[in-house]
């Protein structure tokens, strides 16, 4: 039986014979010794390789092979201080399964090779903790939504409608016709609310994004919930919940990752609810005061957004953005049709916009009359009408970007280290 390595990482098993299996992560030939250190899924542990122990015949093959050869090895654990994670195996016998010569990520590579190489990278250290995080990360927004009576559906990829306005809409020859890839699959949900009244997907969404940010991917993954009756504080107060319920799992599961990637764990470790709120106008003067140049009516891009939130170490729900910088759905506020009920949820220390979010156009003549100012045709949305002449009800609804998300837990520079097959401008390899 093969156990893992971070099993065997422990005084219960010091003098005990374990098997395990896993690729070589770093190697180094004292004489009659060779020092490997082993990595798997779990872990790495040091061996000791003595010539006499496992026969000239095998000590010679390992010799040859280099870092990320695969192999069983048969030991005995001891404790020893200065192997790199305090216990190494007096190894009794090898097996080679899968040699590897030159593997091609070496320390001194940049960027764009790792890149190129993700296949390979995948296999770093690093990107094992981040995958990990991922992993934790979505899980647990299934979990939140499950527990809190969300029933999971799955919208369409292929579509005829803009959801987050033409520009950066990604269009696909379909038959001799257009087709787009969905932007969000807001409008979907909106129509599951009259049948199951709460209702999320986890699914990519797709934008032909131009510009260059830190937080921009053109394929990213969307947790998109909406529900029947909800007023937008309603959704906020949900928000709230399912970040605080992510990031309490993250720290359960992930503190050796986060570790790993040196994220300061405080802030995440001090989270409390209720997040910070601001509407839009107060946002505005906040930044002014700090010196950042924006001005009323301004839409929040990234740079804005990471000078404001690097003043901060809570998330803050900014609310009542002015109409005109805000899609056609969202439901003006009856006490000041200028601004819009709606809300976006910013990642403190920096980051920026993780969830956008609001409440919805109910009334038919509301909504026709947003469409119509927008330049807009119904017929477009005939269905997405529709809704709001049989039964329609107050309803809000959000989208999460998970990659967005993970890149603020992890305390990672760039959003293209929080997924695993980045797609940008520039990339659609490997
Ligand atoms: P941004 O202002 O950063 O362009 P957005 O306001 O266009 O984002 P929304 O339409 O509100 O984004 O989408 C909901 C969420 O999806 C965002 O809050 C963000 O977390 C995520 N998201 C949007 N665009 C991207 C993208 N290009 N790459 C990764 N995540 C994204
Ligand atoms: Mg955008
Ligand atoms: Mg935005
Ligand atoms: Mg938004």
């Amino acid at each position: 039986m093969f156990h893992h390595i971070s099993e065997v990482l422990s005084d219960n098993f010091i003098g005990k014979e374990v098997a395990l299996r896993g690729w070589i992560y770093r190697k180094r030939r004292m004489g009659k010794i060779i020092f490997v250190v082993l990595r798997d899924s779990s872990d790495i542990i040091q061996c000791v390789i003595e010539k006499k122990k496992i026969g000239n015949e095998k000590f010679k093959e390992l010799d040859k092979v280099g870092v990320e050869s695969s192999l069983e090895i048969n030991g005995v654990i001891r404790k020893e201080e200065r192997a790199p994670t305090g216990y190494e195996v007096d190894v009794k016998d090898i097996n080679i399964i899968g040699p590897s010569y030159l593997f091609p990520i070496t320390k001194d590579k940049s960027d764009e090779f790792l890149l190129d190489n993700r296949h390979l990278w995948l296999r770093s250290r690093e990107m094992n903790a981040i995958l990990k995080i991922r992993h934790t990360v979505f899980g647990a927004i299934h979990e939140f939504f499950r527990e809190n009576g969300y029933y999971e559906v799955q919208g369409p990829i292929f579509v005829t409608g803009a959801v987050e306005g033409g520009s950066t809409l990604f269009e696909v020859p379909y038959f001799g016709k257009k087709a787009y890839l969905s932007q969000s699959a807001q409008f979907y949900l909106e129509t599951f609310i009259f049948s199951l009244e709460r209702v999320y997907t986890i699914a990519p969404s797709f934008r032909a994004e131009k510009s260059r940010t830190r937080r921009h991917l053109t394929e990213y993954w969307h947790a998109e919930g909406e529900v029947a009756w909800y007023h937008n504080e309603d959704m906020m107060r949900d928000e709230e919940e399912l970040i605080m319920h992510i990031v309490q799992k993250v720290l359960e599961e992930r503190e050796k990752e986060l570790k790993f990637l040196n994220r300061d764990l405080e802030i995440l470790k001090n989270l409390e609810k209720p997040f910070i709120r601001m509407k839009y106008e107060e946002l505005i003067e906040f930044a002014q005061e700090n010196g950042i140049n924006i001005e009323y009516g301004d839409d929040l891009g990234a740079d804005e957004e990471t000078a404001i939130t690097k003043k901060f170490d809570k998330p803050i729900f900014v609310t009542h953005y002015p109409i005109e910088i805000k899609p056609f759905y969202h439901r003006p506020d009856p006490d000041n049709p200028k601004v819009v009920l709606c809300h976006d949820l910013l990642a403190p220390e920096g980051y920026g916009e993780i969830i956008g979010g609001g409440e919805r156009i109910y009334k038919l003549d509301v909504l026709l009359r947003r469409m119509e100012e927008e330049g807009l045709n119904p017929e477009d949305y005939y269905w997405y009408v529709d809704l709001r002449k049989y039964g329609s009800i107050p309803h809000s609804g959000f989208g999460l970007g998970v990659d967005r998300l993970v890149w603020w837990l992890a305390g990672l520079s760039h959003i293209k280290y929080a997924i695993p097959y980045p797609r940008t401008i520039r990339r659609t390899k490997p």
